[in-house]
């Protein structure tokens, strides 16, 4: 059964991760293959018609997770950190675009920066935001209209903002996850709360902390996700002052992935980021959505 499971689930990711081959698999046309055939004599057999399709459609929530504990639990990882092999900094492109990212990350109140979002949607700055399930369960009503906005590509951050790891690393102070089991909870909690928000499944991950070991990067990778972090630290957990964001931006390069935060209200981000935008878009540069450059994320 879990064989099974296993081979529907490589099926239906290998089709989320290589899109450009959809149109050429020939999923559709082999069920109504098998139809063609009897669709007059089988009237009577409709029951059993249905009922293969569905049960091969999707694993649930309980069955994805015995799948990934199957598949990881004897893995051990050899790299910790930001940026190993597998998480995504910059788009490969020779095109005068950056993509500015912003983590929601707690769920306290008072964590919306009206001002900077406010910012985006008056200069029409497209963005990808990565939000936290308890910055979405305090901010619901807000979340809901910033995933309507065109502008916004939501993405996910996790359930309970930990670091990555199957071994419970930690960073920053904080314990990360510590097993796969715990990995898939963190991220497929959240991907279900969005989804169900907002009907779309968000394509791009990135941890609390920003840290992963190479185990998890995998997890995010077989759940259909690709994990990202950045290539220009924008604010530095919102630690940095005005000047300093400002200086971030003058690092910007063709591709360059910026991260920055949309929880910290009282700090000097959106104030860096009005100056700093302005000073891209003088220089040429255009803002755009990490899904804009999928096929060129690296
Ligand atoms: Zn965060």
């Amino acid at each position: 059964m879990k064989l099974i499971l296993l081979a529907i689930m490589l099926f239906v990711f290998a089709g989320c991760a290589d899109n450009n081959d959809d149109q050429t698999t020939d999923e559709p046309e082999e069920i109504t293959d098998n139809d063609e055939n009897s669709d007059e004599i089988q009237d009577n057999d409709d029951e059993q018609d249905e009922a293969d399709p569905i049960e091969e459609s999707e694993p649930d929530y309980d069955q994805l997770k015995e799948i990934i504990i199957e598949e990881f639990e004897d893995a051990t990882p050899t790299e910790w950190g930001e940026n190993i092999d597998g998480v995504v900094t910059e788009i490969d492109t020779d095109d005068k675009v950056v993509s500015l990212t912003f983590d929601a990350c707690d769920g306290t109140p008072d964590t919306y920066d009206e001002e900077l979002i406010e910012f985006l949607i008056e200069e029409e700055i497209p963005a990808t935001l990565f939000i936290n399930a308890q910055w979405i369960e305090e901010h619901e009503e807000i979340f809901t209209d910033l995933a309507e906005n065109p502008l916004f590509e939501i993405a996910n951050h996790g359930h309970d903002h930990k670091p990555l790891s199957v071994t419970g690393e930690s960073a920053y102070g904080i314990t990360g996850t510590e097993s796969p089991e715990e990995v898939f909870s963190e991220i497929y909690k959240n991907q279900q709360l969005i989804t169900e928000l907002t009907g779309e499944t968000p394509d791009y991950f990135r941890s609390g902390t920003a840290y992963y070991d190479d185990v998890a990067v995998e997890i995010v990778k077989s759940l259909g996700l690709t994990a990202v972090n950045y290539n220009v630290l924008g604010d530095a957990g919102g630690t940095f002052d005005k000047n300093q964001i400002v200086s971030a931006f003058e690092s910007a390069q063709e591709g360059s992935i910026f991260l920055f935060h949309m929880n910290e209200p009282d700090s000097d981000i959106s104030d860096g980021v009005i100056e700093g935008v302005q000073m891209l878009k003088d220089q040429g540069y255009d803002f755009v959505q990490l899904g804009e450059y999928d096929e060129q994320l690296k």
